[in-house]
């Protein structure tokens, strides 16, 4: 025991950080011993700007960007060592970008001689930074299953953020998005772990690049950890209760694999679980995250996330308990956004000896080392001169491509559209003319509610169509999205059409003002899909909707249905050339779509939720249609016996049997048939996309290791029984058993 606390104290004196060279870790040391308390304080405190105050409200400033008043209280008087996001509605360009935080960084080097650590939430591109690429969002780049083109997109997102000397951007989300209603679902990559898990790592890779001291990478942000994607009530930071075999096998892994792989800085869940509101759960924090998981990297709050610790979920009694308890649970930086009474409280608790100046020297360290390890103390501005591809087409291609790829043709009787000369379409619906519902939230602002009128140039469905279909297309709204508008306007234009196309959904949202009270479509949308589906046209159904929001009865009595998870601002040209036959559609569902209300269960569910209908989606999780076929064959193990620390290679062949080119994903399950915790009916272990012309195959090849088929057993550690398993690759199965 005195051996460890002998090392452990040590381990503090000289803390280093395996991502810094030597001589950086060196750097790091004597630069927390340089600062005083008050500046170590002004390290952890992160602070919007625009809108910083210091009594009981606070008021958006727009504009200045930045005042000089307000600078010098931020930067100069308070020594604060981080900021986020910018002032919403200014969209500046790179140029601006680099002025507002040249401004920031000069003031910064002036003052405490390290430079600020600028932040944002580039979820689906650089989203506020004007002329910056925008694609899909995470749940839509999720169903594209290509993970290639998720770290493509993020590559463009890290080139157009150093573009503007942005350096930190707070994604990827590896929230695993396990309640339907919650308003951020969209912002996961769905409800798989290990789809998650990949797509995080993707966009991890992509941000950080080779390393992120590079031009063109920028540090990711992991967020928010951990099991903030299952509020039990479906609302926003609500309260979720995850037992510790569903914590440490849904919601862990996936944070294990980017920690692995470099990532550098992590945000905690806003919300509790279990109870105990993640800012203050030193078992997640400490044990698990740096203790088992071996984070060394820089943990920030959430927004605001100390003050609600005594504000909203009161386990602290003020706000200095509440900053304490943060601090002993493990967090380095507080976002405390728009109040500077976090470095405050941080002094007094040190000089009241209620907390370690040892331990502010940790979280100082973590913070430096990020700084350190981009490269800010020797260049924190860029050129936007230098990157000649920021806003490209080259880029824009990709984000079409994201589009494209993320929409997921659910059923179809009548696409691609057979337009005859002499056919009308009829688009219509309360997501039919608006770039909200195809972008969502963080696009340009946080509820994304300019993207109507900010960069007007994207096409809607509307305008898609209509370019599409050159004269042929009529178009009304109908009805808002629970607003009656003119219903009987939209019969009459119906009535003269031959085919319609109703686009239903939602408007763009994030965190609490996405709250619903059911997944539901509000009624008058319903109401207007009887109206027009009494009259007996084909109708194209286009669910437009950041989460699955309820269509069961619409979708049977829909000749097509299409689901168009947020796929960005090109969404409306892949809608339109979707329902052309331009483009193939190949996205396939990251989420179990729902049939009712209450049949909530997902994909990887137990055998007892089989039974009896209780499984029973409208859509099953991986379905997504295509306008050609695709067929499997030759499904061949290397070995009917699997060993530890042996592979398993599984081998298909799949051939486009039908007569136009496609882009197919290929989803390999497997099920273990019996097991000391009852096993999910079915778990995703392996994934690929591949593009065959027609009449073309190709041999896809997985390599399955014991660990792929592992869980959390009886005793909390994960295990691989020895047993039965079946892989299952669309209608083929095979068996193979493995022994220790
Ligand atoms: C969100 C985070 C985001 C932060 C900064 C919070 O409200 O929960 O996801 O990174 O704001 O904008």
């Amino acid at each position: 025991l005195l051996f460890a606390i002998v090392l452990c104290t040590c381990g503090r004196a000289q803390q280093t950080f395996s991502f810094l060279t030597d001589e950086q870790n060196a750097f790091v040391q004597s630069e927390v011993q340089r600062l005083t308390l008050k500046q170590k304080a002004g390290q952890m405190t992160q602070v919007a700007v625009d809108l910083i105050f210091e009594g009981p409200t606070y008021v958006l400033t727009v504009p200045p960007m930045l005042s000089e008043e307000r600078l010098e209280r931020v930067v100069g008087e308070l020594e604060i060592g981080s900021i986020l996001n910018h002032p919403s509605r200014t969209y500046p360009t790179p140029a601006e970008f680099r002025e507002y935080i040249g401004k920031i960084q000069e003031k910064a080097m002036a003052t405490t001689g390290v430079p600020v650590l600028y932040g944002q939430d580039a979820i689906h591109g650089a989203n506020y930074v004007k002329g910056a690429t925008l694609y899909a969002q995470p749940l839509g780049i999720a169903a594209t299953f290509d993970t290639t083109l998720a770290r493509e997109l993020a590559e463009i997102t890290a080139y157009e953020l150093k573009a503007a000397s942005i350096p930190w951007n707070f994604s990827p989300a590896m929230d695993v998005g396990r309640q339907p209603a919650w308003p951020r679902n969209y912002e996961s990559f769905g409800e798989d772990p290990y789809v998650n898990k990949l797509f995080g790592l993707a966009m991890l890779r992509g941000y950080q690049g080779d390393g992120v001291g590079d031009s063109v990478s920028v540090v990711a942000c992991l967020k928010h950890f951990t099991g903030y994607g299952s509020p039990l009530s479906g609302r926003d930071r609500t309260p979720s209760y995850l037992p510790e075999r569903q914590l440490r096998e849904y919601y862990l892994p996936q944070y294990q694999a980017a920690i692995d792989a470099g990532a550098l800085t992590m945000m905690i869940n806003s919300g509790e679980v279990n109870g105990i509101p993640v800012h203050s759960s030193k078992e997640l924090l400490t044990d698990i995250l740096r203790g088992e998981m071996g984070f060394e990297g820089l943990l920030v709050s959430d927004w605001q996330d100390v003050r609600y610790l005594y504000e909203r979920h009161m386990v602290a009694a003020d706000l200095k308990e509440a900053v304490k308890m943060a601090i002993d649970a493990g967090m380095d930086m507080s976002m405390t956004a728009v109040t500077t009474d976090f470095p405050k409280a941080v002094v007094e608790l040190v000089q009241e000896g209620q907390v370690n100046e040892s331990r502010i020297d940790t979280s100082v360290a973590r913070i430096l080392a990020v700084k350190v390890a981009l490269g800010l103390y020797e260049q924190a501005l860029y050129d936007p001169e230098a990157f000649p591809d920021f806003g490209s087409e080259r880029f824009a291609r990709r984000a079409l491509q994201s589009a494209e790829e993320s929409i997921v043709l659910l059923k179809n009787d009548g696409l691609p559209l057979p337009i005859k000369s002499d056919q009308r379409i009829l688009v219509v619906g309360p997501t039919s003319d608006n770039m909200r519902s195809l972008n969502g939230g963080w696009t340009y602002s946080w509820q994304g509610q300019e993207a109507d009128t900010y960069l007007t140039d994207f096409n809607t469905i509307r305008e898609a169509v209509q370019q599409e279909f050159p004269g042929k297309v009529t178009h009304t709204e109908g009805v808002g999205f629970d607003t009656l508008i003119d219903i009987d306007r939209a019969v009459s234009l119906a009535r003269a059409s031959d085919i319609i196309v109703l686009c239903v959904g939602e408007l763009s949202y994030t965190e609490d003002p996405g709250n619903i009270n059911s997944l539901l479509l509000p009624a008058a949308q319903r109401r207007l899909f009887n109206a027009l589906d009494a009259l007996d046209k084909p109708i194209v159904l286009v669910m437009a909707a950041g989460r699955p929001r309820l269509m069961s009865g619409m979708s049977s009595r829909s000749e097509a249905v299409l689901y168009a998870p947020y796929p960005g601002p090109h969404g409306g040209d892949a809608l339109a050339s979707i329902l052309s036959g331009r483009v193939n559609p190949s996205g396939r569902l990251p989420l179990t779509y729902p049939r009712e209300p209450n049949s909530l269960v997902f994909y990887d569910h137990k055998h007892t939720e089989a039974r009896n209908g209780t499984f029973n989606p409208l859509y099953e999780f991986g379905h997504g249609l295509s306008y050609t076929d695709f067929s499997y064959s030759d499904l061949e193990l290397s070995s009917r016996v699997l060993r530890p620390a042996d592979t398993l290679t599984v081998s298909l062949r799949v051939t486009n049997s039908g007569d136009r080119a496609g882009r197919h994903s290929v989803l390999l399950y497997a099920s273990d048939l019996v097991a000391s915790v009852t096993p999910s009916v079915k778990r995703l272990r392996k994934f690929t996309k591949l593009h065959l012309e027609p009449g073309e195959s190709q041999t896809v090849t997985f390599q399955l290791q014991p660990e792929d088929l592992s869980f959390i057993g009886r005793d909390m550690e994960w295990v691989t029984e020895p047993g039965t398993f079946r892989l299952t690759v669309g209608e083929l199965t095979e068996e193979f058993d493995y022994e220790e």
